[in-house]
């Protein structure tokens, strides 16, 4: 039996005048699998889950989530694109974390997991509260939910956007190097986190620069070069033996 995947990226193109950010990528995440993304600065990671997630529009390939093609609908044969309320209801069918936590600083902890749920999602604000609870707890932090985003250390924030973004109930995670604006020290508690949400089943793609991480979490690994996907493989075959000279001496500056 095939299973198709719960993510399809292909042949995707994304210029930026006329420098090619990401340059004809494929990408497949299964259901439930964790894909990790490394890559030198430049090389088109944040593109590419930006792309993924409507945030930029591509200028050619496709991007299906399950079966449905994401930003544009055919018509005639032809791809128009989707209008933005139809591009913001596919986005709401995935979360992102990024490197910023964007939490929204006058709402409490709790506050700021519920929003979503109940102003856009349609949920109850009982329901949105009970769950927020829940996550907060898994993430953690069940203690913190009357506190205020400045009132956390970065790792209490960090774990908070997860917790607002498993809350939308995604179909697909996407994290945007989720720890490189942590101190050393704070580092570990959020990958802890995402950790739990791997081998509870989430479907991630995480673009990160802790290869450690990439290695142990990840079911399959893909290294980036200049908008294309150069290598990719299990994280073991991959970062023990790398067969480009391009990832070795990645790997070499950043072990
Ligand atoms: P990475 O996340 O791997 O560091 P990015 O995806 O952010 O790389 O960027 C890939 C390339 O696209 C870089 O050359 C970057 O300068 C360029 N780029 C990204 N976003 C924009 C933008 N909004 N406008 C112009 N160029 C961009
Ligand atoms: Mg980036």
């Amino acid at each position: 039996m095939t299973t198709e995947p719960a993510l399809r990226v292909r042949g995707i193109r994304k210029n930026f005048g006329d420098h090619a950010a990401l340059d004809g990528v494929d990408l497949d995440v299964a259901d439930g699998e964790v894909v990790t993304v490394i890559g030198p600065s430049g090389s088109g990671k944040s593109t590419l889950i930006r792309c993924v997630h409507q945030l930029e529009t591509i200028d050619s390939g496709a991007i299906h989530l399950d079966d449905e093609l994401l930003g544009h609908e055919r018509h005639r044969g032809a791809l128009r694109p989707l209008s933005a309320r139809r591009v913001a209801a596919q986005r709401g069918r995935m979360s992102m974390v990024f490197q910023q936590f964007h939490l929204i600083p006058h709402f409490t902890v709790e506050r700021n997991i519920t929003e979503a749920p109940v102003r856009v999602h349609g949920r109850s604000r009982e329901e949105a509260e009970t769950e927020a609870r829940a996550l907060l707890e898994r993430v953690g932090l069940a203690d913190r939910a009357g506190h205020y985003p400045r009132q956390l250390s970065g790792g209490q924030q960090q774990r908070v956007a997860i917790a607002r973004a498993v809350a939308a109930r995604p179909r697909v995670m996407l994290f945007d190097e989720p720890t490189s604006a942590l101190d050393p020290e704070l580092v570990e508690e959020v990958l802890g986190v995402m950790r739990q949400l791997a081998a509870d089943g989430m479907t991630m793609v995480v673009v990160t620069h802790e290869i450690a991480f990439a290695r142990e979490v990840a079911d399959r690994c893909v290294f980036m070069e200049a908008g294309r996907i150069v290598e990719s493989g299990t994280p073991d075959e991959m970062l023990t033996n790398p067969r480009t000279a391009r990832l070795r001496s990645f790997l070499s500056r950043h072990h």
